[in-house]
This record gives C-alpha cells, structure tokens and sequence, in this order.
C-alpha cells in the first residue's frame, strides 16, 4: 500500500479524510390560503475539504488535488490549502 507524509505532522498516512458539506437558502412564509410554503432563493453551496487523518489538518479542497497527493504527486502551500505543485515552481 502506497502512503505519503502528511506535509503538517509529516506522519504517513494512506488515506485523506474527505469532508462535505452545503448550505442552501430558503425562504418560508405564509401563503394566502394560510399555508405554510418554502421556496429556495439560493443557490446550495457544496464545499469540501480533504484532512489528515493523523492531525485534522485541512489539506485540500479539490478532489484532484487529494487523489494526486496520495498519489505521491508533488504538492505546494497555496493560501491555507494545498495544491498539486506541478507547473511554474521547478525545483532542481
Ligand atoms: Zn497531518
């Protein structure tokens, strides 16, 4: 089984814990029967975040990016996430 180190605690782990979650807007109200409706006025927000499972450090948000960790893929800092790091940074 493959295993990474996790770039927080730098324990190997094998797996992310994948987390997601949303939130929706809604109105209710009366209607004039007296009726109770809903109606959604905003969109649902879906987000996800990817954890360590050794220190619940959020690592990723995007599933490409938790798959090519895991699978050995060089990754950089970006704002409080990771990324995968291939592109402009080449270190050699
Ligand atoms: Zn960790």
């Amino acid at each position: 089984m493959k295993t990474v180190k996790c770039p927080i605690c730098h324990k190997e782990i094998d797996y992310l814990v994948d987390e997601e979650y949303g939130t929706s807007e809604y109105e209710i109200r009366f209607d004039d029967k007296g009726k109770i409706v809903s109606k959604q006025t905003g969109q649902d927000l879906e987000e996800e975040n990817y954890y360590c499972p050794k220190c619940d450090a959020p690592l990723f948000t995007s599933y490409e990016d938790a798959v090519g960790f895991l699978n050995g893929e060089e990754i950089r800092k970006d704002g409080d996430t990771y990324v995968l790091g291939n592109g402009e940074e080449d270190e050699e």
